[in-house]
């Protein structure tokens, strides 16, 4: 199943050890179309000139990450997370991105009731500035291992429902391989959220196993036991056309080469997406 490059995006953190500079030349001579810019990757830098740095060299942006994390124990400290999201809409609308990819939040000292209630209050406080730059915004459900600091949404079904909740055209949803493979509502959920356009993005890698780290051990499209190739399918069966971006966090890939590794990412991409 060897296929071009044309639909092909990387996430900065995929290869955290390049500055977003070098990551920019990097991907743009390996045919790579498509660049996520993680907030971090900023730092200390012009937006806007960044931007115009990866538009220059013949990338797309594909969405900045990561905003979100909404629900705390205070109203303070919601409000902060309010602002400081805002912030980032800012910003991401200084680089020229189109989406802004949430993730939701959670708090270990609170209900996921009370979590879900936040994150939705989070959304709709800064949905009126994300209209003012037109900005999509993609709830990312997390794998449920995450649900105690990281995401309260952990299925596919409940972010289709907070879609339905908050119902703004410009709230869509993330689709992450290794958060959502062994969901068995998944094609249904799919089509749910292809049948209302729901669909902003879609992120791959690999479910390895075993898994030594449940933060920094992702593998390689082809590397686990992820049938990526099938998810894909789903996806794109509900209207999806958009990049497919590589999410890696792996300790063990960031201690490589990056030109090296950054070919093993293209290779695994034509091989097993
Ligand atoms: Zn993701």
């Amino acid at each position: 199943m060897m296929q071009d490059t044309n639909r092909l995006a990387i996430h900065t953190i995929t290869t955290k050890p390049w500055p977003i500079e070098e990551a920019i030349e990097g991907y743009a001579q390996a045919g790579v179309k498509g660049i996520s810019v993680w907030r971090d990757a900023l730092d200390g830098r012009s937006a806007a000139k960044i931007g115009d740095r990866i538009r220059s060299a013949g990338l797309s942006i594909v969405a900045t990450v990561r905003g979100g994390f909404f629900p705390a124990l205070s109203e303070a400290e919601r409000q902060a997370r309010i602002d400081d999201n805002k912030a980032f809409i800012h910003l991401s609308a200084e680089l020229g991105s189109p989406l802004l990819v949430i993730v939701p939040g959670a708090h270990p000292g609170q209900s996921l009731t009370e979590s879900r209630l936040q994150i939705r209050r989070g959304l709709e406080a800064i949905l009126p500035l994300a209209e003012e730059v037109n900005l999509k915004l993609a709830i990312e459900p997390l794998h449920p291992m995450y649900a105690d600091t990281r995401s309260a949404i952990v299925t596919l079904e409940q972010a289709n429902d907070l879609c339905r909740e908050v119902e703004h055209p410009l709230l869509g949803i993330a689709v992450d391989v290794y958060h959502l493979w062994w969901d068995p509502h998944l094609n249904r959920e799919l089509e749910r959220a292809g049948r209302n356009n729901k669909i902003f993005a879609f992120h791959v890698c690999d479910w390895k196993s075993p898994t030594t780290d449940f933060l920094n051990d992702r593998g390689l499209m082809g590397e686990g036991c992820i049938d990526i190739p099938g998810i894909r399918r789903e996806v794109e069966k509900n209207g999806f056309t958009r990049f497919i971006e590589v999410e890696i966090f792996s300790t063990r890939y960031w201690n490589m080469d990056q030109q090296e590794y950054l070919n093993l990412i293209v290779k695994a991409y034509k091989d097993h997406v």
